[in-house]
């Protein structure tokens, strides 16, 4: 289901409300959104200064994404775990939606595009819905990940990248004295969103998200070449922004409200100068407000994907899996488990760290405890686990760079509770 289809879907079930009275990017619209979190998607027709709306919330419950996905909420894991396991390639279209208006550099993205401002120590608006599309030089395959951008005037933004795909992408063309060419893909359904943000998990950089994407939607995505780059975005998204990240330019950025909540990792990050955007006829701007619902179900759904697949592929036992919310959509995964073995449980957590990377603290329960419901979590960490036997610490690990906790030398120390 497209990014258009899903409003019209959530209008008409009175699931979206359009907020007619002007806002002010610069933190109103932020507060409003704040305001209306975990309820009804928005859509803010009336930007101040701004020639298009912007929408936000579209996949803000898991019961909205599994309808986006055409699913019930209990087959999500699956799903997602399909998405990765059975991919669809794209096909290549001459034209498509996109492509209707395009402007080339100069120009400024500020003025073009309404970027929030959303929280008050943020030194500037930050595109956070971004999927930022890169090609690996070696393979050709296509990578699309999740990078905050901070504006900068002009054409420059920040852009801050993990040691994940775009960070070898970039270090591959650095090597070779080139820039990397990106497109910043804004206003995507639920399928491309999901299977773009899966930062952290151990898929190799040659599975190509956008396949990914269309094995969630069951179909090939649709894509079309960028105008000022050489790289391929889907047909039916609402806006583009294409340029290069320039090698080893590094600038001041940040700090960023982040996933947990608090302000993170200002610090010299890399470069990205436009050269070119793409729009639809009549575009809307899709933001993520950091910390909120549908940004922690976003960041937590595609992690619950990838353990269902790799930790039942070792655990068979392994039922559902659940990321919390108040682990900030990252940290804490709850494993639901019938043991066949009395070891099942420990195996469940270590395969639970190797999946991915950013997940500190495993819990595993037996399958009577709903894994959804905190306090029935809770109740299994009070009656079934010894504190010395049943807990195993990992320390010195690597974690999640924004994680608040993290030692001087960014290590952490991994937690898993075998509470069967
Ligand atoms: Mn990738």
């Amino acid at each position: 289901m497209s990014l258009r289809d899903c409003i019209e879907r959530l209008e008409k079930a009175g699931d979206l409300v359009r907020i007619r009275r002007e806002v002010d990017r610069r933190f109103e619209l932020a507060a409003v959104a704040k305001k209306l979190d975990g309820g009804p998607a928005v859509i803010f027709e009336n930007v101040r200064g701004a020639s298009m709306p912007v929408i936000l919330g579209t996949d803000g419950t898991k019961e909205r994404v599994a309808q986006n996905l055409g699913v019930k909420p209990a087959q999500l894991s699956d799903c997602l775990s399909r998405g990765i396991g059975e991919p669809v390639p794209w096909k290549k279209v001459t034209d498509g939606p996109v492509r209707a208006r395009r402007v080339q550099a100069p120009f400024e993205i500020d003025a073009l595009l309404p970027v929030p401002h959303h929280y008050e120590k943020e030194p500037a608006p930050f595109i956070t819905g971004g999927i930022v599309v890169a090609r690996d030089p070696d393979s050709g395959v296509l990578n699309a990940s999740y990078n905050r951008m901070q504006l900068k005037g002009g054409t420059r933004c920040g852009m801050y990248m993990l040691l994940r795909h775009l960070h070898q992408i970039y270090e591959k063309n650095l090597a070779r004295g080139r820039p990397t060419e990106v497109a910043v893909v804004l206003g995507m359904d639920t399928a491309v969103r999901l299977a773009a943000a899966p930062g952290g998990a151990n898929i190799p950089l040659e599975l190509d998200e956008f396949a990914i994407a269309g094995g969630l939607r069951g179909r090939p995505l649709e894509m079309v070449n960028c105008e000022t780059v050489d790289l391929l975005v889907p047909a039916d998204a609402e806006i583009v922004l294409e340029g290069r990240l320039l090698p080893g330019v590094m600038e001041d950025e940040g700090p960023m409200a982040e996933f947990t909540g608090v302000y993170g990792n200002d610090a010299p990050k890399h470069v990205f100068e436009a050269s070119g955007i793409m729009m639809r006829e009549s575009p809307l701007y899709q933001d993520v407000l950091p910390f909120a619902a549908e940004h922690l179900l976003m960041l937590g759904l595609p992690y619950e994907g990838v353990l269902y697949r790799y930790v039942r592929a070792m655990v068979p036992g392994l039922h559902d899996v659940h990321i919390t919310p108040g682990g900030c959509g990252k940290f804490v995964a709850v494993l639901s488990l019938t043991k066949r073995d009395d070891g099942d449980a420990k195996n469940a957590i270590l395969g639970a760290f190797g999946a991915i990377r950013d997940i500190k603290i495993v819990i595993v329960v037996d399958p009577d405890i709903d894994i959804g419901n905190p306090r029935e979590v809770e109740f299994a960490l009070a009656t079934r686990v010894q504190g010395d036997r049943d807990i195993i610490l990992i320390p010195g690990a690597k974690g999640n760079d924004l994680d608040p906790i993290r030692d001087v030398y960014g290590y952490i120390t991994k937690i898993g509770i075998d509470a069967t």
